[in-house]
Formats: C-alpha cells, structure tokens, sequence
C-alpha cells in the first residue's frame, strides 16, 4: 500500500472520510486514526497495529460540542474534568453513546473520549465527517512513535496517509480517567497530573486503590507496552552503575560512566518528552541495554515510571 505523506490537515481528513486509515499529530503521541462510522477502516486500523481487538480505542472529537455524538450520561465529575481540561492530554471513560460501535469499544458499554490540544490535530478532526477512533500510531507492543517520522518506521505501507506535524510535545500517552461510575478512578498516569485531579475531585482513586466492588475493565492495560528491544534496567537516583558493553542511559541525573549513548534530561517534562524516541534511537544503534532513572512518583514523574515499569515487564 502506498503512504501519502502530506502536511495538509484537509488532504488527511479527505483520506479518512474516504473510508481509510491515517496517523495524526497530537501532543502526547501521534495517533493512528478511523472514522468510527466506518467498520472496514476499524478492521483495517487493528490489522495495521498488530492490536488485540479486545484492547479498546480512544475517540477523538475536535470540540466539546461533538460530545453528545459520542458519549451520554455526563456526570457532574466528568463535567468539572471538562471543563477544566479539555482540550488537553486527558481522556475520560463515559458511557458510550449508541452511535459508537463495539468494535471501537472491544465489546464495552463505555468509551474513551479525548479531544486534543494539537492545533494541527483538531483542524483535522475538525475536517473529519465523524468522531475519530484513534490508538497510539505504533505497532502493538513497541515504544508509542512521537514523530511522523517514527510512525513511518512502523507502518509506513501499512496506512494509507500520514499528517506530518512536529514532534509530540509531550511525549507520553494521555491521561485516563474513568467516569462511568459512581466514583472517579485514574486508570493511566499522564501529562495531567493525579494531584491536578485532586485539585478539582478530592475523591479521585487510582486504580491499585480502587476498593469498592469490581475494578473497572481497562483491557488494555494487561498488554506488554512501550518496549524497545533492548532490556531494560530500572534504577534509582544515585545508585552507582556499572555499565555494560552497549548500553545506554536515560535520566535526570548524570550519565554513568561507560554507557554509549546518554540522554541526560534536564527536568520532567524533557524525560517524558524524549522517553519513548530515545527508546527508538536506540534501538537502530542497536543497543542492548538502556539504564532509565524512576523518577520520584509525583506529578508527571507517576507517568514517566509507569511507562518504564510497563516497557520493563515490571507493570
Ligand atoms: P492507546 O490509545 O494505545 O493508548 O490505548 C488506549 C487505552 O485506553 C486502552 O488500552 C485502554 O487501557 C484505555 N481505554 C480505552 N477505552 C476504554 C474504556 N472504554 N474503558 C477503559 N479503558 C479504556
Ligand atoms: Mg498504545
């Protein structure tokens, strides 16, 4: 299949109007997109990506105004989360509308819903005659591509367009927050932060403490996630490393000495931001092992562990 690379957000959303499967810029990572009136395009967009169709999509509207086509039963949380967040790096889980299929969904009466920052990515959106089923642009498993260029690594004659925009500004999948209960729950560490969430819902759980009942179905979060492949090995600030042949480091603090290559980041959001195309560097140097600083777990540094406990197997 040919790849039309374009930097028009019109010729993008003509494409997946057209029935076809297109990558986007938004600002936490680019995103593979279909429209979810299109059923065939859906198929297509699991195939491309290896997915499990068990794993659901995050929907992807240009405004507010475009909820109502895609979730109902807003309640008062989701609302104050709305508000406050929107657009921006948050995706809320609502009961879905009867609009959105369950091949958007894998079979769940709810759906994630997030509308984005990215000027480039809401004119697409915008452009795009329905709300947009869209999962990290990326083959199932490896590190999420934050640039067009990275997209066409992996699925590059596997799609049929990419929007070419920057590079993600943020660098790490959103935020998710489960709304479609009686309580809010934080499903997935991101850019908006627990304690921002605190700020507006004092009562927000995280989902290891999440006690009431049953806890809320996020298939995909079971799944191996974001690994390069080289291992990995997790440590903590100031531990003394002794590096091996080949391998590599990540962190705030210094590199240790004898590593190859070294991303030193000057605070978190740059560790968030180079995490995941650091990964990938790497991994066309073909390094073996890439030593990654856990950063304390508050505010964006809960995200940043998430992911390389995920990328390590650990999570
Ligand atoms: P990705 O777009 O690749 O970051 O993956 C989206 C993730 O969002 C999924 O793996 C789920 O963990 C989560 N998600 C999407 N929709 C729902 C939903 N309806 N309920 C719970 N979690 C969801
Ligand atoms: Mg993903």
């Amino acid at each position: 299949m040919h790849t039309t690379l374009t930097d028009s957000a019109e010729e993008a959303a003509r494409i997946l109007n057209a029935g076809q499967v297109v990558a986007f810029p938004t600002e936490t990572v680019y995103g593979l997109g279909a429209s979810i009136q299109r059923p065939e395009a859906i198929r297509q967009l699991f195939e491309a990506k290896g997915r499990p169709g068990d794993n659901p999509l995050i929907v992807h509207i240009y405004s507010i105004e475009q909820l109502p086509e895609v979730a109902t039963e807003i309640n008062p949380a989701a609302k104050k989360l709305i508000e406050r967040f929107f657009p921006g790096p948050l995706t809320l889980v609502l009961k879905k509308s009867p609009q959105v299929p369950f091949s958007v969904t894998a079979g769940l009466e709810t759906v994630g819903v997030r509308c984005p920052a990215n000027p480039v990515a809401r004119e697409f959106l915008r452009q795009c005659n329905s709300p947009v089923a869209a999962p990290s642009a990326n083959l199932s498993g490896r590190p999420s591509a934050t640039s067009w260029e990275t997209v066409y690594e992996d699925l590059g004659g596997k799609i049929s367009c990419i929007l070419k925009g920057e590079a993600s500004t943020i660098g790490l999948e959103s935020t998710i927050v489960d709304c479609s209960g009686s309580e809010p729950i934080l499903l997935r560490a991101g850019a908006i932060t627990l304690e921002q969430l605190q700020a507006v819902l004092p009562v927000i759980s995280t989902r290891t403490t999440h006690k009431s009942g049953e806890a809320p179905k996020s298939p995909g979060l079971k799944y191996p996630h974001y690994a390069p492949k080289a291992s990995l090995q997790l440590c903590e600030s100031g531990e003394t490393i002794t590096a091996q042949p080949s391998s590599a480091y990540i962190g705030l603090s210094p590199a240790p000495e004898g590593v190859v290559k070294a991303m030193v980041c000057g605070n978190l959001e740059a560790y968030g931001r180079e995490l995941f195309s650091f990964f990938r560097l790497c991994d066309t140097e073909r390094i073996r092992l890439i030593y990654c600083e856990l950063p304390a777990n508050q505010g964006l540094g809960r995200a940043i562990r998430d992911r390389l406990m995920r990328a390590a197997g650990k999570a």
